[in-house]
């Protein structure tokens, strides 16, 4: 291959991290593998807005593949995105995403081996307006403003119409038990004093039947069925509140 042929991509490359930089995610998208969307970015942190910086760090050819590395510096991290790019009908389109480490220099010596407490946003900012919502005793779930469509878990885009970043709705917590089971291991460390606990999944039917999971406390004799109301609480010591399920009290 050629530099020209490099050069020619580079520049296509820049003008999408440029895209990404500015927040114009509409564009960016443009620039991919549509087939391939939205499962691309699943498991990928990307910046979600505009960002103070990016850097392109490296631009090469794979194979038949086009590769670009850039670090975009949001203000209280760094995001390393890789991206693979194919042609498609003469035009350069990125078909895959991966994160690298941004930092690579940095080693986690002193950062804790586990989280005390382990559940709160995800580091690419998907699910902040649902725990932002918790802290308020919100319950939020996506709603596409396009098509209308209840979207849990938390989506870039929506699957049903392919709407960029769909929008959050307070929900009323009330729902149904769809499904429960019970634990008597803890699975994390706090709930160690807690065995046997419940979990339930609890549908919605003010969010068009989502199903959303929660702990039940004092759940000796739940059933399926059983109409329930969510409620946020906060552990002692924790930053982010948690959904919990109690039986609504008109059971018979
Ligand atoms: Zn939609």
């Amino acid at each position: 291959m050629s530099e020209t042929d490099l050069d020619e991509f580079r520049r296509i490359y820049a003008k999408h991290v440029d895209h990404v930089r500015t927040g114009d995610m509409k564009a960016a998208m443009a620039e991919m593998v549509r087939e391939n969307l939205p499962a691309v970015f699943h498991g990928i942190d990307v910046p979600r807005s505009a960002v103070q910086h990016a850097e392109i760090i490296d631009v090469r050819a794979d194979g038949d593949l086009r590769v670009g590395d850039s670090v975009y510096r949001l203000p209280d991290r760094s995001i390393g995105l890789r991206s693979f790019w194919e042609q498609h009908d003469g035009r350069w389109l990125a078909a895959r995403l991966e994160n690298f480490d941004p930092e690579p220099g940095e080693t986690a010596g002193d950062a804790p081996s586990h989280m005390e407490f382990p559940w709160g946003p995800a580091a690419d900012g998907l699910d902040q307006p649902y725990w932002d919502g918790s802290k308020l005793g919100e319950l939020r779930l996506q709603r596409c403003a396009h098509c209308q469509r209840w979207i849990w878990g938390p989506q870039w885009i929506c699957p049903a119409c392919h709407t960029l970043c769909p929008a959050w709705q307070s929900v009323e917590p009330t729902g149904v038990v769809y499904a429960w089971s019970r634990s008597h291991r803890a699975f994390i460390q706090e709930y160690a004093d807690r065995t046997p606990y419940v979990t339930v999944l609890v549908e919605l039917p003010h969010a068009g039947g989502r199903r959303v999971l929660g702990l039940m406390p004092d759940a000796d004799t739940v059933r399926i069925g059983d109409t329930v109301h969510g409620r946020f609480e906060l552990d002692e010591g924790a930053d982010w509140p948690l959904l919990r399920w109690y039986r609504s009290e008109n059971r018979k």
